[in-house]
This record gives C-alpha cells, structure tokens and sequence, in this order.
C-alpha cells in the first residue's frame, strides 16, 4: 500500500529536460482549472495546504513531482480556463505532448466536475491517457453539490462521455472527503502496490 501522508514535494519541471526518468512509477492527475485538483490531492495526502488550492488558473505550465514512498504523484497543469493567452496554451501543449510521450505515466487520474458534462478538453485528455496505454481513473469531483437525485444520471453521463466502464467513475467530494479512501485503493490497484 503506498502511504499517500508521506508525500513530500520534490521539484517542479516547465520541460522535458526537468522531467524525472528514474523508472519509478508516476500517477499523473489532471483536470480543467477549478476542478478541485489541488484539493483532492490534499485530500488524499491528507493534508490541507499541500498542492496549493485556487491559485492563478492556467498560469502554471509545470509539472510537479510529489514522491509518496515508491512511486510518485504528478500533479499536470491544468486546462481549459478561457482566459489563457494562445502562447500560454501553446506551452500547455508542449509540456503535456512531451510528458505523455515521454514513456512515465503509470497511471492518470483525471478529474472532472460532478456537476457538468465533461468538457471537450477533458474528452481529449482522456484520449491522451488512452494513446498512452496507461489505466485512467475517474473521478467526478464536488459531489457535495450534487442533489441525491442527481448523482446517478450525472456519473452516468460522465461514464457515457468518457467512454469509461461502469462503476469506474469514483464520486468524490474534496470538501467532505468522500472517495477518498476508494481513490487511494484504486491507484494502489493501478500501480500494483
Ligand atoms: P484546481 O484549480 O483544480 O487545483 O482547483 P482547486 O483545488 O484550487 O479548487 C477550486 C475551488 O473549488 C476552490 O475554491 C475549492 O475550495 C473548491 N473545491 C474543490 N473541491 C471541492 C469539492 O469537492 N466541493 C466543493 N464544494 N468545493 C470544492
């Protein structure tokens, strides 16, 4: 089991040069800005100002390494906010291009907006993990805001959009913790720890 409270930060990349090759695994999470990234990894780690949470959208195009025993959490940055410049969204790209190519992601875990059809771009990030051969897990993020009837249509609509299989979608709530436990078994899963 990896202890995900033992995280620790270890250093930011803005290129493939700064990547880390050292074939240890890499769980690689993404989402549109405001998502909630940040806080689910906090959730996760357990910890409260660890990925910083609500900083400036779209204006960080690093790839940050967080070690967590064997294996480390990769915290992508994040699309999809329309303010960015095209230059912005052009090193975007460059940056995601050459981390999914660069054979380290074991395993995604692609957050999305409980509340909403995934977008287009979450559409295309899914494919990108897909091209990259490496397992994908969902998770549909601020379900507290969610009425009780809406949770199954919505996971289903997310389930449908995404291509992804029943039941692999996990609710999740960064606020109450929901999902918390289910996220960390399942990267356990994926990772093979
Ligand atoms: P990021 O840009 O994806 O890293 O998103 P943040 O973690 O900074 O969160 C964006 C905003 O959404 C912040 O105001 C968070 O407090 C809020 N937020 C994140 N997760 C949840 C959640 O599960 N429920 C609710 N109600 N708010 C959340």
């Amino acid at each position: 089991m990896l202890d995900f409270t033992r995280a620790e930060f270890i250093k930011s990349a803005a290129g493939a040069d700064g990547f880390i090759r050292d074939g240890l695994p890499q769980i690689a999470f993404t989402g549109r800005s405001n998502v909630g990234k940040s806080s689910v990894i906090n959730t996760l780690v357990r910890r409260k100002n660890f990925a910083r949470v609500g900083s400036t959208p779209g204006k960080t195009a690093h790839v940050n390494y967080f070690r967590i025993g064997p294996a480390y959490i990769t915290d992508l940055p994040g699309y999809g906010f329309a303010q960015v410049t095209r230059s912005e969204r052009e090193r975007w790209a460059k940056l995601m291009e050459a981390y999914f190519s660069s054979g380290c992601v074991t395993c995604g875990v692609l957050i999305v907006d409980a509340r909403h059809k995934p977008t287009g771009d979450d559409v295309t990030m899914m494919e990108w993990y897909r091209d990259s051969g490496c397992p994908v897990i969902i998770v549909a993020n601020k379900l507290d805001k969610l009425k009780k009837s809406e949770i199954e249509p919505n996971l289903g609509t997310i389930v449908g959009t995404l291509g992804a299989e029943d039941g692999s979608v996990i609710p999740y709530s960064a606020q109450t913790g929901l999902g918390r436990d289910a996220l960390a078994a399942a990267i356990d899963r994926a990772v093979g720890k």
